[in-house]
């Protein structure tokens, strides 16, 4: 098998606040700089490095806000985030919880910290990606999926190297609990000092690794720290991840959908008409009902 070698290593972008409780560098698609293509079908990657918030009454977040047309995913390293939809679907996710909502034909929501945190106050880790539907699912029916970690198959690595956890997708065979529309692969591998793990996902996949704890050295050269995030070349299949330190690893590899692209804020569809559509279709108040 041949190798898939790292094309560029990307620094965190300054950072920007999303509501009031989200402190993010986006590397998709900003970072990167090259389209929601280049990820394609991660389309957007917010990276919430870890960060104080001190305490407060008030849980800081964002409020009700509209999307259609693609799936929001936060996976929480650090904190913890409470969400509420117009589908009626709420939950709260802590430290190694994913929620996965598919917003699709459209949805309103919000999320906050969870009051116990924002009273407590802490440090607050996470990152959120949206991932694309195909034009044949865009306007299918909301859909929430909250994974606790417990739910997650836990791989452990030989040689006491670590853990691999599957969210969605596989590794070596063990499938992740994760529903997805396309083939989507989203693994955290926690890698003890000197610990080494091996990955192998087809060649025209989009792959990404984001580097949430410690230091990495991939195929024993390109050297990742803290925070960066390494995009991988189209061309090869396997890669080798050392932790140089002990290390906290979240590992993206796509199918592209490979079909046009037309984004404008919360609404990401595949033709200018369809854009149009949903700002009247949200105006019109067809998204639902959220307070
Ligand atoms: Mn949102």
């Amino acid at each position: 098998m041949k190798t898939r070698q790292i094309e560029r290593v990307l620094t965190p972008p300054t950072p920007h606040m999303v509501g009031d409780g989200f402190r993010v560098h986006q590397y998709i698609p900003s970072g990167i700089g090259e389209g929601f293509e280049r990820m394609d079908p991660f389309i957007m990657m917010d990276y919430n490095s870890k960060f104080y918030f001190p305490p407060t009454d008030q849980p800081r977040g964002v409020g009700v806000h509209p999307h259609r047309g693609f799936e929001t995913v936060t996976i929480a390293y650090k904190g913890s985030v409470a969400h509420h939809d117009s589908a009626g679907n709420s939950g709260v996710i802590g430290e190694g919880d994913v929620q996965w909502m598919t917003a699709a034909s459209g949805i309103l929501h919000k999320e906050y910290h969870e009051e116990k945190f924002s009273k407590a106050g802490g440090y607050f880790q996470m990152v959120q990606l949206w991932i694309n539907l195909p034009a044949k699912d865009k306007m299918s029916s909301p859909k929430y999926q909250g994974i606790t970690n417990a739910e997650m198959k836990k791989m452990e690595l030989p040689d006491n190297a670590g853990t691999v956890e599957v969210i969605a997708g596989e590794y070596q065979g063990e499938k992740g609990p994760a529903f997805t529309f396309t083939p989507v692969n989203m693994l955290n591998a926690k890698l003890n000092k000197g610990g080494k793990a091996t990955f192998s996902f087809p060649e025209n996949y989009n792959t990404t690794v984001l580097v949430v704890e410690g230091n990495i050295k991939v195929n024993n050269s390109e050297e990742i720290k803290t925070d960066s995030l390494g995009l991988f070349a189209n061309e090869g299949e396997e890669f080798t991840i050392e932790a140089t330190d002990d290390a906290v690893v979240l590992i993206l590899s796509g199918e592209p959908i490979n079909e046009p692209i037309a984004a404008q804020g919360p609404f990401v569809m595949n033709t200018r008409s369809e854009i149009i559509q949903a700002i009247s279709d949200f105006n019109m108040g067809k998204f639902g009902y959220l307070e």
